[in-house]
């Protein structure tokens, strides 16, 4: 048996949940988004779009408790980047600022900061993480906590071996740290959702632990990330050596649809020589850039292998073949060495 029960966010986005915050939307004016991570950036931003293209608009908050929005998963410089991108979009950003009550008689009016400030709001969005829905497993008697979730091995065994658990309501482990990890990503559950299959049917797999590889797209730029960041880097006293690199993601750089500033940051260990993390900020591709990084995380690459790789390139579709950005930023590594 597999179990697949999913997490439990503050209010799980399911139909009926869209269908009430359309409706909420018509009549709401001062929308307060609780949680600058992606899912609260990526509902602040379709809300303000929904509001300039729609029938009024809205004023959008996006509160953070961290000095940066994403900044879990984000490069500093990239999240600064993705804010400015939010406030082009007339989005207000509170960052530093925890919300500590919700205000009103029946229906929501305000949200009041834990330094007394009170916002007024006709609507919130609460986007402060998720915890695992364990309800079923715990009935069956397996073991499971609600902050971690279903307890299973690397094999997604439960504490009953003929049950397995994948996904959100597993519990996970970093693949680069081996600590328990919080990242729910369906990547992760599709994974794990293969190995749970595979193990059920006889071929043994094992998982490597959760990497956490996330993209988004906020108004022109698209921002991804794979492993660690600096800032998570130094909070595990692992010590970095980092590759940057910046260049046009086509060539020439005058083509349409070039993004020129398109950068790559790599961080390899400096006892080892892995790369641990690699984070993207430009063009479309910097999704499909931080896959290639994921990969080589995983299979503990280090700078000389990455800035020797061999890759496609195309005038209209990837920077130079003698500006590629992973290959760049690894070089700009590697001589750091
Ligand atoms: C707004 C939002 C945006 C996201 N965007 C991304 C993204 O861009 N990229 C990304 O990688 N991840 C994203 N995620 C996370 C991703 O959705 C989850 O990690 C992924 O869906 C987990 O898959 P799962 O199969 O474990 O759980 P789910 O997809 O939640 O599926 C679990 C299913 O089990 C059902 N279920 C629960 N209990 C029972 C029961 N007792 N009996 C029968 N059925 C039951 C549920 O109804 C549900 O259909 C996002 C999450 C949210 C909320």
């Amino acid at each position: 048996m597999t179990l697949a029960t999913f997490s439990r966010s503050a209010k799980t986005l399911h139909p009926a949940a869209l269908q009430q915050l359309y409706a909420a939307l018509e009549t709401a004016r001062k929308i307060i988004v609780i949680g600058g991570g992606f899912i609260g950036v990526e509902m602040a931003e379709q809300i303000s779009l929904m509001g300039k293209t729609g029938q009024h608009p809205f004023e959008v908050t996006i509160i953070e408790m961290l000095p940066h929005c994403l900044m879990l998963a984000c490069e500093e410089e990239f999240c600064v980047q993705a804010e400015d991108e939010l406030r082009r979009m007339d989005i207000n950003i509170m960052t530093n600022s925890r919300v500590e009550a919700l205000e009103g008689e029946k229906t929501v009016s305000a949200v009041k900061l834990a330094d007394g400030t009170s916002l007024p709001a006709d609507l919130v969005i609460i986007g402060i993480g998720a915890v695992a829905n364990i309800d079923l497993a715990v009935k069956m008697g397996l073991d499971a906590d609600p902050r971690g979730g279903i307890q299973v091995n690397e094999y997604m065994q439960t504490s009953d071996p003929d049950i397995y658990a994948a996904g959100d309501c597993a519990t996970k482990f970093s693949l680069i740290t081996g600590k328990p990890s919080g990242i729910r990503l369906a990547s992760v559950a599709c994974s794990e959702g293969m190995i749970a299959a595979s193990n059920i049917y006889g071929t043994t797999r094992k998982t490597m632990g959760a990497l956490g590889a996330f993209a988004t797209k906020i108004g022109n730029r698209s921002i991804a990330a794979a492993g660690l960041t600096t800032s998570a880097a130094a909070k595990e006293e692992i010590e970095v050596i980092i590759g940057e690199a910046t260049a046009p993601n086509r060539h020439p750089g005058g083509l349409p649809g070039c993004t020129m500033d398109m950068k790559v940051k790599l961080l390899f260990r400096k006892d080892t020589g892995a790369i641990v993390g690699g984070h993207v900020s430009g063009g479309e591709s910097a999704a499909d850039m931080v896959n290639i990084i994921a990969i080589a995380i995983q299979d503990k690459l280090n700078a000389e292998q990455l800035a020797t790789m061999q890759y496609a390139t195309h005038p209209m579709l990837t920077a130079s073949p003698l500006a590629y950005h992973v290959m760049l930023a690894a070089e700009n590594a590697a001589l750091q060495f």
